[in-house]
């Protein structure tokens, strides 16, 4: 994998902006929201970072990511965009280079809660790369995302003719399996404490321990609980001088505590994701 980050070239990479699609207003919603598909196009100047950032582009062998490469575009997200709703065609087929992505599972009355968050170790809508082109998910920015994108038919054109990248597919999709069945155990077994103490090490990790930028309101949507079981939560976190939370940022105060205060499922999912 270093090899590869070392030879690659970042010349050729494109930088565009994205339709924006983001949260309603923290009162709009209880535990659930609908995405607001009014809001404006918002073009981003970020550092052009190289496709090898992402793990899976990454671990490709030399001739795939050259010709890969070539069919994929950087984009930065803001918090709140959305990439794909559930029973939507899946046109983009997202790489993140940095930042991270939750996949949620959405009810028919609004509410929605994570089943899987994607990071530079993932993709988002791979299984597009063989023919499946409707999302099971919404997928959601969550902590600000640099990441390559290529249409789902450039990639599944590309999988048609390439070895290593059907096993990227296979070994995506394995993975995505393996976390959404903790995540649905996680969800249905361990306290909102625990989950909320999971939640905040994944995403610090992602954000290599920089402050996090987390309302209660998001939170509520990845926990699938109420704004203010989440308030209450994160306050005793707070007072027991494990997190601190200030005006919607959360910074880690006694990593060590907050691990113990985690369930299981932090360890197990960061295994599952070195793994891949
Ligand atoms: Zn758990």
């Amino acid at each position: 994998m270093s090899g590869s980050r070392q030879t690659i070239g970042r010349r050729d990479t494109h930088i565009e902006s994205v339709p924006a699609v983001r949260l309603r207003s923290a009162n709009s919603f209880s535990c659930g929201y609908q995405p607001d598909r009014s809001a404006k196009e918002t073009a981003v100047t970020v550092e052009i970072t190289d496709p090898a950032a992402n793990h899976l582009l990454a671990a490709l062998s030399r001739a795939d990511f050259t010709e890969i490469k070539s069919l994929l575009k950087q984009v930065t997200l803001e918090q709140g965009e959305v990439l794909q709703e559930p029973g939507e065609e899946v046109e983009q087929v997202y790489f993140p280079h940095d930042g991270m992505v939750s996949l949620l599972a959405v009810m028919k009355d609004g509410r929605a809660i994570e089943t899987a968050t994607v990071g530079a170790e993932g993709v988002v809508g791979v299984m597009a790369g063989i023919g499946l082109h409707t999302a099971l998910t919404r997928a959601v920015v969550q902590l600000p995302l640099v990441a390559s994108k290529i249409s789902a038919i450039s990639f599944r054109k590309a999988v048609q003719s390439s070895s290593s990248l059907r096993n990227l597919v296979v070994r995506a999709n394995d993975a995505l399996l393996a976390q959404v069945q903790i995540t649905a155990a996680c969800n249905a077994l361990h306290t909102i404490e625990a989950r909320l103490a999971r939640w905040i090490l994944q995403s610090s990790d992602r954000s290599r321990g920089a402050a996090l930028p987390l309302t209660q309101e998001l939170l509520s949507q990845m926990l699938g609980v109420t704004r203010s079981s989440v308030g209450e939560v994160a306050g005793k976190l707070q007072a027991a001088g494990l997190i601190r939370y200030v005006r919607g940022n959360i910074e880690i105060v006694d990593r060590r505590a907050l691990e113990k205060t985690a369930c299981e499922c932090y360890s197990t999912l960061r295994q599952a994701s070195v793994l891949l």
